[in-house]
C-alpha cells in the first residue's frame, strides 16, 4: 500500500500544474468567446475592421496576462503580408464542343454550376477555346506508386479533377492528396492553364452552398512562393451534375472516366470540350496579422526552445444574408472564436506555472483563406522552427460537454502523443486517432503548416463518446453542426454550450504543453514519417545562440 501511494506521488503532476489548469474556467472562456464571435466584429475577414478588433482584443488580453511581445518591432503583431485578389466572374460560362454550345452559371448562391476564383496573381485572365482534360484525383504520388498525370501534356489546358484520393492509406482516409489545395498546386507543377474540382457532398465533406453561398470571385493569398506556386488563368469547383453535361457535350460519360480513374493504371483523358473565358482580376495588399504573446522559459538554456500554440483569429466576414437566418455575419464562433478564447484561458493559467522552454501563443490570422497566417508564422517563426518543440492547435473546440475518450488528429506522427496518452489517462479518458478521418482534418488547419517545417503536431479534440450520453450521440451533434452551421452564419454563440468538455480538453493541452516544455528533450518525429525529414537538426544545447 506504501509503495503504491508513494509511486502515485512520484507520477502525479507537480502542484504548480495543477494550480495552473484549475485557473482555465467556463466562465473565461465564455467571455473571451462572446466578444470574439459579436456580430460586432462582422465575421473577422482579414483585412476588415472587425478582424483588426478581434486582433486588437487578444493583444490586449496578452499584455494583461503580462505575456511578452511576440510580433514586430516589440509589438504583440507580426504583419502578415496578404494580398486580395478579385475577379470580375462573368456570370455565363461557355463550352463547346463540335459545333454544339452550353451555358453554365458562375454566379448566383447554391444554383450556380461553377465557383471560380483567381490563382495566379495577374490583371486578366484570358482563355480563348481551351481544351478540358480528365485528370482523375490529379494526384502524383511517387511513394504509392501513382501519377495520374503520366506523361500527357496538359500544359495550357484546363484539368478537371476529383476530389479526395485512392485508399492510399485506407478505405475513406483522406491525405494532403484529398484536399482542393493539392490539387491546384499539382496541376500549377504541370503547367495548367485552370483547374476544375468536381464537388461531391461526400467528397468534400460539406455541401455545395458551402462554396457557393459566399463565392465572389475574391480570395487571399501570400506573395507567390516554392511552397505554394501559383500559375493557371483561374481556379474553381464544378457540380458533379455540371462536370456530367460538360462531359456529356464532348460525348464523354463521366462515370466511366471516374471508375477508371480508380486504377494505377488511368491515363488523363481529353473531353472533347474547350472553355472560353475572360476575367479582369484586380489586387490589393490586406492590412492583418498574427498576434503572438511569449511566456518566457524559467531555464537560461531551454527557454531558447519554445512550445507553441495556435488558433486562427479569422472567418469569413459577411455576404449577404443567407436563407433561414437573420444577417449575413459569418461569425465563426465555433470555427474558431472558441479556439481562440480556449488559448487565451490558457495563456492566462500558464503564467501561473511558467515552465523550462517558453510558451509562445500565437493567433494566426487567414486560415480560412488557406492557411496563409500560420504559413507565414512556420516561415517566420519567433525561433527557429527547429527549436519549436510542439505546436499545439485549437481550432473548432468541444461544445457538448465531458467526454470519456480523444481524438488525436495524426497519432502515431511522434513522440508527442505519449505525453498526450499519459495525461489522457489521469483524465480516465481513452485515445484513438481522427475519428472521422475522410474528412482529412489534419491537413486543413494550421498544425499543418509548421508540420511542414517539421515542428510536431498536437491536435486533439475530446470525442465523439460523451459521459452520460449514448454511443452515437455525439457523431450525431458533430454532424449536425457539419450540415447546418459549418462556415455558414448561424455558427453564432448565445451562451448555450457545455463548455465543461471544452475546459477538460484546455486542462490536457495545457498540461501536455508544460511537461513538453519541462522535458529535457524535445519530441521526435516518428521515423519515416511524412514530415519527419523537414526537421533540421538542433544545434547542440548550451553551444550558444545563433539568433
Ligand atoms: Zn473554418
Amino acid at each position: 500500500m506504501i509503495l503504491i501511494l508513494a509511486s502515485l506521488l512520484l507520477a502525479a503532476p507537480a502542484a504548480s500544474e495543477r494550480a495552473a489548469l484549475g485557473r482555465i474556467t467556463a466562465p473565461e472562456i465564455s467571455g473571451h468567446l462572446r466578444f470574439l464571435s459579436d456580430d460586432q466584429l462582422e465575421g473577422r475577414r482579414p483585412g476588415q475592421p472587425g478582424d483588426e478588433l478581434a486582433m486588437k482584443y487578444l493583444a490586449s488580453q496578452l499584455e494583461a496576462y503580462g505575456l511578452k511581445p511576440g510580433g514586430d518591432g516589440g509589438s504583440y503583431f507580426q504583419a502578415v503580408p496578404l494580398i486580395e485578389l478579385r475577379a470580375e466572374v462573368p456570370r455565363d460560362i461557355h463550352f463547346a464542343a463540335g459545333g454544339k454550345d452550353l451555358t453554365l452559371h458562375a454566379l448566383g448562391g447554391s444554383t450556380a454550376d461553377l465557383v471560380l476564383e483567381p490563382n495566379a496573381h495577374i490583371d486578366r485572365a484570358t482563355l480563348k477555346d481551351v481544351p478540358l482534360v480528365f485528370v482523375g484525383y490529379g494526384i502524383t504520388a511517387k511513394e504509392y506508386g501513382w501519377d495520374d498525370y503520366k506523361d500527357a501534356d496538359v500544359r495550357g489546358k484546363v484539368v478537371v479533377v476529383m476530389n479526395f484520393n485512392p485508399p492510399f492509406k485506407g478505405q475513406g482516409v483522406r491525405l494532403w492528396y484529398g484536399r482542393w489545395d493539392y490539387k491546384y498546386i499539382n496541376a500549377v507543377r504541370h503547367g495548367a492553364a485552370g483547374a476544375l474540382v468536381i464537388h461531391t457532398t461526400p467528397s468534400a465533406g460539406y455541401p455545395w452552398q458551402v462554396l457557393a453561398n459566399r463565392a465572389d470571385g475574391t480570395h487571399q493569398d501570400l506573395p507567390p512562393s516554392d511552397v505554394e506556386p501559383r500559375g493557371m488563368q483561374f481556379q474553381g469547383w464544378i457540380t458533379e451534375a455540371a462536370a456530367i453535361k460538360v462531359a456529356e457535350l464532348g460525348g464523354e460519360d463521366l462515370d466511366a472516366l471516374r471508375k477508371a480513374a480508380e486504377s494505377r493504371d488511368f491515363r488523363p483523358r481529353p473531353l472533347g470540350t474547350t472553355l472560353a473565358l475572360d476575367m479582369p482580376i484586380t489586387r490589393r495588399q490586406i492590412r492583418s496579422a498574427n498576434v503572438i504573446g511569449v511566456l518566457p522559459g524559467t531555464d537560461s538554456r531551454l527557454s531558447e526552445e519554445a512550445v507553441l500554440y495556435t488558433a486562427h483569429h479569422d472567418h469569413l466576414g459577411h455576404g449577404p444574408p443567407a436563407p433561414g437566418t437573420t444577417d449575413g455575419i459569418y461569425n465563426g464562433a465555433l470555427d474558431n472564436a472558441s479556439g481562440c478564447a480556449t488559448v487565451l484561458a490558457m495563456a492566462y493559467a500558464a503564467t501561473f506555472a511558467p515552465p523550462k522552454r517558453s510558451l509562445i501563443f500565437a493567433f494566426v490570422t487567414a486560415e480560412e483563406q488557406g492557411l496563409l497566417g500560420s504559413r507565414w508564422l512556420a516561415e517566420h517563426p519567433p525561433v527557429p522552427a527547429n527549436r519549436i518543440a510542439a505546436d499545439i492547435n485549437l481550432d473548432s473546440v468541444n461544445r457538448w460537454g465531458r467526454t470519456t475518450d480523444l481524438g488525436v488528429l495524426g497519432l502515431g506522427k511522434s513522440t508527442a502523443d505519449e505525453v498526450v496518452r499519459k495525461v489522457a489517462a489521469e483524465q480516465g479518458r481513452t485515445v484513438h486517432g481522427d475519428p472521422y478521418p475522410d474528412r482529412g482534418a489534419f491537413y486543413r488547419s494550421d498544425m499543418f503548416s509548421l508540420a511542414r517545417v517539421g515542428v510536431p503536431p498536437v491536435a486533439v479534440k475530446g470525442g465523439p463518446d460523451y459521459a452520460g450520453r449514448p454511443k452515437g450521440w455525439g457523431d450525431e451533434q458533430q454532424l449536425e453542426y457539419e450540415r447546418k452551421h459549418y462556415h455558414q452564419p448561424s455558427d453564432e454563440y448565445h451562451g448555450d454550450w457545455d463548455l465543461s468538455g471544452d475546459v477538460q480538453d484546455a486542462q490536457l493541452q495545457l498540461a501536455v504543453g508544460l511537461r513538453i516544455a519541462n522535458a529535457p528533450q524535445m519530441p521526435a518525429w516518428t521515423p519515416g514519417d511524412e514530415f519527419a525529414a523537414k526537421r533540421s537538426p538542433s544545434p547542440p544545447q548550451g553551444a550558444g545562440s545563433d539568433r
